[in-house]
């Protein structure tokens, strides 16, 4: 890479990037930075735009977001999904407020809970003028084709070629306009599919022009494993169910769902059901229906409901982490899983399991 590339896609950056809600004048405000980088990490552009500034109204300051509960938190990120982003996010505010300042550098910043090496390296570039590129999916896409490496995406080594050639680029013009428009590019321009390589600044020292989507190799896939969930629907005469927030360290923590437990091999449903009732002090009758689908990444959970009523207090005193709760309610910090599990308890009978899903092996 010489210092023409680089001067060629700050030139092209300027004249096409989009206008963003967190695209502010350098250096910005790290704690917009941390909290659009967090988003935009599973969520796409269009989504996060509205949640981001919902999100900033809500919480204009790190420590507004330090001092809120944690259901706030992780409610404000309503409608762009994986919520536990929300609490991560909220832990490293609150460890901020208790350092007194922010910390600077890329090893300060990974040192924050719930940091990794790409929110701290954006951190500290579009606050703090880092040298340390940010290499998000398509840092590292752009790198593959330029370097016309046959590596596969998400491995530590294409990290690693990504790293050093967005490094190299950025000491051609030390600004950090460098790595967000390597970004923008990735983005915009050298995407996954159908690359519009006539319209790229990097095409002149481009190894990939010719056949640019050989590269980056595909990520290995992991297969999909199959889960059996028993989920308890306690549901009284004012339309109020008892949900449970997910302890932490468990899939979809810090979530409202009804009580969820895993159905070991060989078990039945009811008998995890019954188990999950008595611990919470039910006794009363418990009538199974349909299975209902649900996909956390690699795994597919057949969750078994059963359906009980809780007419007074007793069953299931509230606490912190256990409460009777409209399941309709849109500020409820919950997973798609508590409107499937509502439809299916509620409402008509849902198709077989095996309509949607192929044969998995359940383990
Ligand atoms: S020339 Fe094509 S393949 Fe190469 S970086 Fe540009 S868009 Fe990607």
């Amino acid at each position: 890479m010489d210092r023409a590339a680089a001067r060629r896609l700050l030139d092209w950056f300027a004249a096409v990037r989009r206008t963003l809600p967190w695209r502010g004048p350098f250096p910005r405000d790290p704690y917009a930075v941390l909290v659009s980088e967090v988003m935009l990490q599973q969520t796409q552009v269009e989504r996060v735009a509205p949640g981001f500034k919902r999100f900033m109204t809500r919480f204009p300051s790190l420590a507004s977001l330090a001092a809120a509960s944690e259901d706030e938190a992780v409610a404000a990120f309503a409608g762009m999904g994986y919520y536990g982003r929300a609490r991560r996010l909220q832990r490293a505010a609150r460890a901020i407020v208790e350092r007194g300042a922010w910390p600077a550098t890329v090893a300060e910043l990974a040192a924050l809970p719930g940091m990794g090496p790409y929110t701290s390296a954006a951190v500290a570039a579009f606050a703090f003028a880092g040298a340390e590129p940010p290499v998000d999916g398509n840092v590292a896409r752009v790198a593959a084709r330029v370097g016309a490496l046959e590596l596969p995406l998400g491995s530590a080594a294409l990290q690693r070629c990504a790293a050093a050639f967005a490094r190299e680029l950025h000491a051609g013009a030390p600004v950090p306009e460098l790595f967000e428009a390597l970004m923008e590019l990735g983005a915009t321009v050298c995407t996954p599919r159908a690359p519009r390589c006539p319209a790229c600044p990097l095409r002149p020292s481009c190894g990939s022009a010719r056949d640019p989507e050989r590269v980056p190799l595909p990520r290995p896939q992991r297969a999909a494993v199959a889960q059996n969930w028993a989920a308890l629907w306690l549901a009284a005469p004012d339309g109020t169910v008892l949900l449970r927030r997910v302890a932490d360290g468990a899939l979809l923590a810090g979530l409202w769902l009804p009580p969820l437990g895993t159905v070991p091999a060989g078990e039945a449903p009811a008998a995890v059901a019954r188990e999950l009732a008595s611990a919470l002090g039910f006794h009363g009758d418990l009538a199974p229906v349909a299975a209902v689908a649900h996909s956390i990444t690699f795994r597919r959970i057949a969750v078994h409901p059963f359906v009980g009523s809780v007419a007074g207090p007793g069953v299931g005193e509230p606490t912190p982490d256990l409460a009777r709760r409209d399941p309709g309610d849109p500020g409820l910090p919950t997973s798609s899983l508590l409107e499937k599990l509502h439809r299916a308890c509620t409402g008509p009978r849902q198709p077989g399991l095996a309509e949607r899903w192929g044969d998995i092996t359940a383990g």
